[in-house]
């Protein structure tokens, strides 16, 4: 196997992202980062560089003897699912069979795929103070290690969502919306959200559907009550075309190098050779994310990198890398059908695919609504977990008539990762029940349906657009979905 040299970005912080070159076998160290933009990594947006460790790059360059993958610069091979996304009137959230889930409590261990790669191999790069670390291997992990995660759905930013933010002196500001939720974001070890809309400039405007433009302030918010991880591929990450997708990273880079932003990328290396890993007490998490489409807008000829599809061939391969780099592989698509409490048959066919792939947790986005959560096994005993939708986080839908009530119900994915018999598996996981307040000012918020009451669910707005909304009808929504 490979000898994966891994270093710690953020020495002494206990953890460290790293990137690695998909086409061989070599340890890209930072001239990858620099180049390669990993949300977190060396950000050299607009001449903005990260000094010394744009000069370690130097040294690097000559061991690597090759850059970027196979990977098929994809871009609208993908483009042709449906996909139009929210606001489809009718309001019927045709809600089909729901299997059940298996919420709340811990179980069955999972597999990891790890193993491999267990020594410590060098850095080429020989000066960053950092530690050198050792790649995945079991042999060293303590069972008392437990990383949690959490993931919460979509930031679903409607009109009324982004005035729910503004201030008497024209500025933004988002942490209301977190303000009831964000103990569990903020003490997680990997906090995830589904950036469902662009961060495409403030200077272009504001925009609700169907071609969202979200204010930055939001990013401000997700950075300030804790988040680590942002998913930004999805159907609405082409909503202000490449621009907004260069102007959203360049933000993130600028303002949060040490946020990752997954899904978009800003040149065909990045595309090709950044995975996020997360790296904790000898455990390596990585987290990918792609989208079936982008409602049919499709990426420029000339920059086809710019959102991860959903395209087997990348995806299986950018698996493959990630089992190299990390004991644990998690990937969030975004995909199904909207609205719909089921599952359909392209999440049945996904499924499938990162079971084989050897995928250990699926979370995924888009439906609007929350999806089952349930365990899957080849044949060969291994086991992946799915989460198939976290349904909306945030939403000001327009949407009236029966079943709208469903959108306003959302979940958050939370999972304790650890070891059991040498092998990194999830120890416990949990959906726990959301619901969307919609008000005006800092009221429009999210709770915790357990602590929500029949009183603010008389308040929430959405009543005057779903009478049937009330908190016992989130409650049966969660029921059919998750059981009990
Ligand atoms: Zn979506």
């Amino acid at each position: 196997m490979v000898a994966v040299g891994i270093l710690f970005l953020l020495c002494g912080v206990g953890y460290g992202k790293y990137i690695y070159d998909g086409g061989s076998s070599v340890w890209l160290g930072w001239e990858m980062a620099s180049e390669s933009e990993a949300g977190s990594q060396a950000s050299d947006t607009n001449g903005l560089t990260v000094g010394a460790l744009h000069d370690v790059q130097e040294g690097n360059v000559e061991e690597s003897t090759q850059t970027g993958g196979s990977i098929g610069a994809d871009g609208d091979s993908a483009e042709n699912q449906s996909g139009s996304e929210e606001e489809s009137t009718s309001g019927s959230g045709d809600e089909s069979d729901a299997s059940e889930s298996g919420s709340g409590d811990e179980s069955d261990a999972s597999e990891s795929g790890s193993g491999d790669e267990s020594d410590v191999s060098e850095s080429g790069s020989g000066d960053e103070s950092g530690a050198i670390k050792s790649g995945s291997g079991s042999s060293d992990l303590s069972e008392d290690t437990e990383i949690t995660l959490v993931m919460i759905g979509d930031m679903l930013m409607h009109t009324s969502v982004v005035n729910s933010g503004e201030q008497g002196d024209g500025s933004y500001n988002y942490d209301h919306l977190f303000a009831n939720v964000a103990d569990r974001i903020a003490s997680a070890d990997i906090a995830i959200v589904n950036q469902e809309t662009i961060m495409g400039g403030d200077d272009r405007g504001f925009s609700g559907y169907p071609t969202f433009n979200s204010p930055t302030a939001l990013a401000d918010a997700e950075a300030a009550v804790g988040f680590d991880v942002i998913l930004h591929g999805t159907n609405h990450a082409l909503d202000k075309g490449a621009s907004g997708v260069l102007n959203c990273i360049n933000y993130w880079e600028t303002n949060y190098p040490d946020i990752a932003y997954l899904g978009i990328n800003k040149s065909q290396e990045a595309q090709d050779t950044y995975i996020y890993v997360y790296e904790q007490d000898g455990i390596s998490i990585a987290i990918l994310n792609y989208t079936y489409g982008t409602n049919g807008i499709s990426t420029p000829a000339d920059q086809p990198y710019l959102v991860n599809y959903l395209e087997e061939d990348k995806v299986v391969s950018d698996i493959e890398r990630a089992h190299e780099l990390a004991d644990f592989v998690i990937v969030c698509p975004h995909w199904g059908t909207e609205y719909n409490l089921g599952t359909d048959s392209s999440q049945a066919k996904w499924t499938q695919i990162f079971l084989e792939a050897g995928v250990d947790l699926v979370i995924g986005t888009h439906p609007h609504v929350i999806e089952p959560v349930e365990w899957v096994t080849d044949d060969e005993g291994n086991e992946m977990l799915v989460y198939y939708s976290l349904g909306n986080f945030v939403n000001g839908t327009s949407s009236s008539g029966s079943g709208v009530t469903s959108r306003m119900v959302g979940g958050m994915a939370e999972v304790t990762i650890g070891v059991e018999n040498g092998e990194v598996v999830i120890l416990e996981y949990d959906a726990i029940p959301l619901v969307c307040h919609i008000a005006s000012g800092s009221d429009f918020t999210v709770y915790y349906l357990s602590d929500y009451t029949e009183e603010l669910a008389q308040e929430n707005r959405i009543v005057s657009q779903d009478a049937e909304f009330s908190l016992a009808k989130c409650w049966e929504v969660v029921e059919e979905v998750w059981g009990e």
